[in-house]
């Protein structure tokens, strides 16, 4: 039989363990916290609040943010159906990069790798080399360092002496490729927009390259209208070229949105790795590869395509890991989520929602054009993405106007004007993504059509400041 004591007066060094036995965490104060004033928003503040009192100051101030669904300015998945969401915060502990504690967070992201080789016909799925990124722009960071390597390695005798690389690409690429240029040294060769055409032309293409290219970036949905760089004709030119110059560029389909639409809507189209010339592939998983941020994926042809060298091996995790990333750590439960949509929806599910996507941006093209005010630029036939003008009798208002207005009603539009040769020309460019439905599509028609006699009885376009009409800097409205 147990005997029991009273309560004893705990030790000195008893109590002090006690109380760091609470994490600073779990101590529940008074929710009012005896505050007299909001703690400083610039400065760390000196202590702790009680868990819902930080919690509602930060929940409020983030209420004023947009409604996400009404942001046609952006390619990124803003939802996602709430199954994805308890995957994502039952995986939210887990760094992507510790590949040996999380096995099978590994093991996911393989299988994703596999079914996009498969996807964009790799010759030899099992032989296709990929990774998951925090999104495209790290993706092509990668593939053109890849890219510049091979150069450098066939070219050891002049670089970096003498020879300095180049890559050829539109002057629609989206900021992340003058990013890598910059950050990488390599000169940017732009092929400039001509006329009513407002991508990259493939023979013009061609003509840049020199000994010092490490290869062309075709787009797969230009950022600026949507439409569908001529990849086959690009490849087409560059055989042309190594036909009459012996040069051998390899091409990188930067595919960000394209290469998760194409491959359900567009099978005819030939623009991947059925392409010997093309040697790697990214694209954003959080487009429409329909996932949440941040995750994108990366994929070259064989190992061949990608330098062995760039391949870091870690093995202080345990195990031998190799990876090619910017990061070290990262999230996993964007991989999770990656997977659970590919399971979820597969090549029929993903046709499915594609196609209501482009269905809804043809409907909406179709209308803004019946409204005789704008002139289309793209229709949303290839990504579910189209541009627009005004009319050239359209003179009392501009695109910038239009941006604005739209905005009271809470709709994201952006207006924005076009690179070399065609700054002359501005757009607005809506973006239908999965979750914007017929319905919305409706309201949004509604409203545009209610602003315009208030519109067409302006003097002339009103918009000052361009930038700030449409609530976006030029490349942030372009960058997603
Ligand atoms: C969005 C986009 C990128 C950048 O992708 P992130 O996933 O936002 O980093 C690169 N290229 C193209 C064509 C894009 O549309």
């Amino acid at each position: 039989m147990p005997l029991h004591h009273g309560h004893q007066p705990p030790r000195d060094d008893d109590s002090t363990r006690r109380r760091l036995a609470v994490k600073p965490f779990y101590g529940q104060t008074d929710p009012t916290g005896g505050m007299t004033e909001a703690p400083p928003a610039h400065r760390l503040p000196d202590t702790p609040l009680p868990p819902m009192t930080a919690y509602r100051l930060v929940h409020d101030e983030l209420m004023l943010d947009g409604n996400a669904r009404l942001n046609l300015a952006t390619f990124v998945t803003t939802w996602m159906e709430p199954q994805a969401g308890v995957l994502m915060s039952e995986c939210r502990d887990k760094n992507m990069i510790d590949k040996d504690e999380y096995p099978r967070t590994a093991e996911l992201e393989r299988r994703c790798v596999a079914m996009l080789a498969d996807l964009w016909h790799a010759p030899d799925p099992s032989a296709a080399v990929g990774c998951s990124t925090t999104g495209s722009s790290e993706a092509c960071m990668l593939a053109g360092m890849a890219l510049k390597r091979r150069w450098a390695l066939r070219n050891a005798g002049r670089y970096p002496s003498t020879a300095r690389p180049n890559l050829v690409m539109g002057v629609n690429v989206q900021v992340c490729w003058e990013k890598f240029c910059n950050f990488w040294e390599v000169e940017a060769r732009q092929v400039p927009m001509e006329g009513d055409r407002f991508h990259l032309d493939p023979q013009a293409a061609a003509e840049l390259c020199d000994e010092n290219t490490i290869g062309a970036v075709g787009i797969l949905g230009s950022t600026f209208d949507g439409s569908y760089e001529p990849i086959a004709d690009l490849c087409a030119a560059l055989d042309a070229l190594q036909e009459r110059t012996g040069l051998d560029i390899p091409v990188h389909v930067d595919g960000a949105s394209g290469a998760m639409v194409a491959p359900f809507l567009d099978e005819d189209l030939v623009w991947d790795f059925r392409l010997p010339r093309v040697a790697s592939i990214n694209t954003s998983g959080h487009k429409y590869g329909l996932v949440y941020p941040g995750v994108g994926w990366a994929l070259w042809r064989d190992a061949h395509a990608l330098p062995e060298e760039l391949v870091f091996r870690v093995n202080y995790l345990g195990g031998d890991m190799p990876t090619f990333a910017l990061n070290f750590s990262r999230p996993g439960a964007q991989v999770a989520a990656q997977y659970y949509t590919f399971l979820r929806l597969g090549r029929e599910g993903y046709r499915a929602v594609q196609q209501t996507s482009r269905d809804i941006a043809r409907g909406i093209a179709e209308r803004v054009e019946a409204l005789g005010d704008f002139r289309l630029l793209t229709r949303g036939d290839q990504l579910p993405v189209f541009a627009f003008t005004t009319a050239d009798d359209v003179t009392a208002y501009d695109v910038f106007d239009v941006s604005r207005r739209l905005r009271e009603g809470g709709w994201l539009v952006p207006a924005y004007t076009f690179p070399p040769h065609r700054e002359d020309l501005s757009v607005l460019r809506v973006v239908c993504r999965n979750g914007f439905s017929a319905d919305m599509a409706d309201l949004l028609l509604a409203d545009l059509e209610r602003l315009l006699p208030d519109l067409r009885r302006q003097p002339y376009p009103l918009t000052h400041d361009k930038g700030a009409a449409s609530g976006f800097h030029h490349q942030s409205v372009l960058s997603g």
